[in-house]
């Protein structure tokens, strides 16, 4: 098609098709969520860009390059979010709900990224985040873990594996980035390009990179797990044990270091290998030094971001339950009078039916397209009002799915107790 519109580019449509199982996967979300005691936040998604750029770190990939930046009508420089933390922060911080309390949040929405779309990786995607304030030992980092392992648990997903890490206190990281830049520079030769770049403005990012090409020189770095400071090296153990007692399995990846410069002490990822190059399903850490450094108290905080594009690609090669409930009732309109009538009709079902789904004919059509119909939509029962059964006050009803079953007819209030006992029988 010439000239038609399309999308933005790694901006998806979800379709009809694919929102129910979405929307099943968001209902075991918040169910999930809310037997941790984590309330929902809702944020906005565009915010001043000085945030971003204050809190991810101005030498990441996310401000350097993946960032929708525009300028608003006032000249004000605003970024469509790349991610939750920042402004779920900025938000607690503006209202008070830092001080001398803790907190437990969660978010879902669109996040915006200018990355190369391929499979796993859009330019919006989705993400589910759980943020916890004011807690500084391992057990809330550990509350979360379990809380992510249960989501894997109730929607049916079992290859993933979680890697842990600490990332220490940042004085036990610099230390720790002098060493590492010193080993890199021996490997220079074997550096590529974006590796070379990162020696001098942000190291340890040379640690995640997804070039094969690297792996060698990866693997013979220094490990961080060397260069943690005391009390790290407590909160790390303390976590340890805490997910051992609770028998969440978990490896080691000393080379996990997030791509977020606001982390310290614990990091962590859900991976798995059925989804090709993009493997990490969910990731998180703790930040407690994030909130002072934007103008808030100093609190500690901890969280993750899980992605949903991901979660749903796993979901739908599992077969999970994705589709739409049909109509129990398509309601078929025979004649002039009944296309007056029938909308009246099916609002008072509506009433009296707890939980009916109805779908009532609409645009007219002769009574065989109507059946056609209510046949190809799945509907259990076909509802007919014709003039005769206007004229008696009446509703005939067709069993559609049991085979030789004779169409009933039955005044208004009997159809009426029909269907409700027939939505308390168990049959979908
Ligand atoms: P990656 O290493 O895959 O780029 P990241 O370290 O940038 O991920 P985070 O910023 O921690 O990821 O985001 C948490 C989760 O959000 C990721 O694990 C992933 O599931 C999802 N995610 C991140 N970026 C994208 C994207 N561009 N498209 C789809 N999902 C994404
Ligand atoms: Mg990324």
């Amino acid at each position: 098609m010439a000239n038609s519109l399309q999308a933005v580019r790694g901006m998806n449509d979800l379709l009809p098709g694919e929102t129910a199982l979405w929307q099943s996967l968001e209902a075991t979300l918040r169910t999930v969520l809310a037997g941790y005691g984590y309330q929902e936040i809702r944020l906005p998604l565009v915010e001043k860009t000085e945030l971003f750029a204050r809190s991810i770190g101005e030498v990441t990939d996310i401000v350097e390059k993946e960032m929708y930046t525009f300028a608003d009508r006032n000249g004000d420089s605003l970024t469509l979010r790349p991610e939750g933390t920042a402004g779920c922060v900025r938000a607690c911080i503006e209202h008070g709900l830092l001080h001398n309390q803790t907190q437990r949040l969660w978010y879902v929405g669109p996040m915006f990224r200018y990355e190369k779309p391929q499979k796993g990786r859009y330019r919006q995607f989705h993400q589910v985040g759980a943020e916890a304030y004011g807690m500084v030992g391992p057990d809330i980092d550990a509350e979360l873990i379990c809380l992510s392992a249960r989501l894997w648990r109730q929607l049916g997903i079992r290859d993933v594996t979680l890697q842990i890490n600490s990332l220490g206190s940042s004085a036990a990281r610099a230390a720790y980035r002098e060493r590492l830049v010193a080993y890199l520079t021996t490997r220079h030769a074997e550096l590529d390009e974006d590796s070379r770049r990162r020696l001098h403005t942000n190291p340890l990012r040379v640690l995640d990179s997804k070039n094969p090409a690297m792996t060698a020189v990866i693997a013979e770095a220094p490990s961080l797990l060397d260069h943690l400071d005391p009390d790290s090296q407590d909160h790390f153990a303390g976590l340890r044990a805490l997910l051992d007692a609770a028998g969440v399995a978990y490896t080691m990846n000393p080379r996990l270091v997030r791509g977020l410069d606001y982390y310290c002490k614990t990091v962590f990822e859900w991976v798995t290998d059925t989804l090709g190059a993009q493997g990490t399903i969910c990731a998180g850490g703790r930040y407690d030094g994030l909130i002072a450094q934007l103008g808030g108290e100093a609190v500690p905080g901890v969280g993750f971001a899980l992605g949903l594009e991901r979660l749903a690609a796993m979901l739908a090669a599992t077969g999970y339950p994705a589709t739409e409930p049909p109509p129990h009732v398509y309601l078929i309109l025979a004649g002039e009078v009944a296309q007056r009538m029938g909308l009246a009709l099916a609002e008072r079902l509506r009433d009296e039916v707890a939980g009916l789904r109805l779908r009532m004919n609409c645009g007219g059509g002769s009574f065989k397209a109507q059946f056609r119909r209510a046949d190809s939509s799945g509907a259990r029962f076909a509802l007919v009002v014709g003039d005769d059964e206007l004229a008696a006050k009446t509703v005939s009803i067709k069993p559609l799915r049991a085979a030789q079953t004779a169409q009933l007819t039955l005044p208004e209030d009997q159809a009426i107790a029909y269907l409700q006992a027939a939505m308390q029988d168990g049959q979908p």
